[in-house]
């Protein structure tokens, strides 16, 4: 069935942005793919990336992984790590974090296969502490993790967290080590150890300024215009009747609204697009709808295409949400288009 809604991806941009963050960390990049890829579809950028060269790929739990086809065996590390109705999958290792997890691992009958294990250096989200680490004796480690709480921010925390992870890479034998995000990647070269784990950064997201000079954004959203009306000088438009036609207008009313990801916080300040035209976002946003000023714009007819082409810091400073909401909010109705 037609969808009227689609969102726009760009392979060429995703792969700049995994070239980016390997020239940046001048070491091995793994790609986060959790939360269906933040929204742009983890199937698809599984394959793109695996294409490019990619062989670490991190999803939040067995299921995300089950659903993923055409990965190599092990390529894929669960952060949640092993659940008591965790089933193993060939192309899945876990990620331990915590002392009952690698108790269950050990009494899984799999303990012999490489895991990888999480330490919490300062965050106290997932991982053991570093006064669990005797827990370890004997694990046949792959990667040893540790997550930065504030990469994306100047923090006296980032310091002491990799402070704290180096004296762990001392202790603990593994065969690769591993700390930062995609913020932590333009942290410095001294938070990329043996392999950097981006999800953001690869889908176009901004971490940390400098980030800016060599992302590029990787989807825009296009919907189909539904009707289009006169508006009389006077007269108000859409819920809570919140924007009001100071003059005559013709306005668009378009396919997409908050249950695609398309936020109320865009009411009255979002824009789209249609032949290189800003189109002003007016009134709230409806639930499947929104309402664009197209009084410039000649002969926007029922049908045509409108393109939101959301950048993320602006889009995250305008409405107060960060930049992980505004991409895994990215809804089921659109259809996903790479190019
Ligand atoms: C989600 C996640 C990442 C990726 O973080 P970004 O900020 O999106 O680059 C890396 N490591 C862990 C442990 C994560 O949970």
């Amino acid at each position: 069935m037609h969808r009227p809604l689609r969102l726009r991806c760009d392979s060429a941009a995703l792969i700049s942005n995994y070239r980016a963050l390997q020239k940046q960390s001048k070491t091995v990049v793994g790609a986060a793919i959790k939360a269906n890829a933040y929204g742009l579809g983890a199937q698809q950028v599984g394959e793109r990336l695996l294409q490019a060269g990619c062989r670490d790929f991190f999803v939040s739990t067995y299921a995300e992984a089950a659903e993923l086809v055409g990965l190599p065996d092990e390529s894929l590390a669960v952060l949640h790590g092993f659940q008591q109705s965790d089933e193993m999958l060939p192309s899945a290792r876990p990620v331990l974090n915590s002392v009952e997890q690698v108790r269950r691992w050990r009494n899984s009958g799999a303990s012999s296969r490489l895991c990888d294990v999480m330490l919490d250096t300062g965050m106290n989200r997932l991982g053991l502490r570093l006064d669990e680490l005797a827990a370890l004796d004997g694990l046949n480690i792959h990667t040893l993790h540790s997550h930065l709480a504030c990469a994306d921010e100047d923090h006296p925390l980032n310091d002491v967290q990799l402070r704290r992870f180096r004296e762990a890479t001392q202790l603990i034998r593994a065969q690769r080590y591993s700390l930062a995000n995609s913020a932590g990647v333009f942290l410095g070269s001294n938070y990329a150890f043996d392999l950097v784990r981006p999800g953001l950064a690869l889908y176009g997201g901004i971490p940390r300024a400098v980030a800016g000079k060599v992302i590029k954004p990787v989807f825009a959203v296009e919907a189909q215009v539904v009707q289009t009306r006169d508006v009389h000088g006077g007269e108000t438009i859409g819920y809570n009747a919140t924007y009001t036609a100071d003059h005559f207008m013709r306005v668009a009313v378009v396919n997409v609204g908050y249950a695609d990801g398309y936020w109320r916080a865009f009411s009255n300040i979002g824009t789209a697009e249609l032949e290189g035209q800003a189109l002003p976002v007016c009134g709230r946003v409806s639930m499947d709808l929104v309402t664009l000023d197209v009084t410039e714009v000649t002969e926007v007819v029922a049908g045509d295409w409108v393109r939101f082409s959301i950048d993320l810091p602006t889009a995250s400073a305008q409405t107060g949400m960060s930049q992980y909401e505004l991409l895994t909010g990215l809804g089921s109705r659109f259809e996903r288009i790479w190019s």
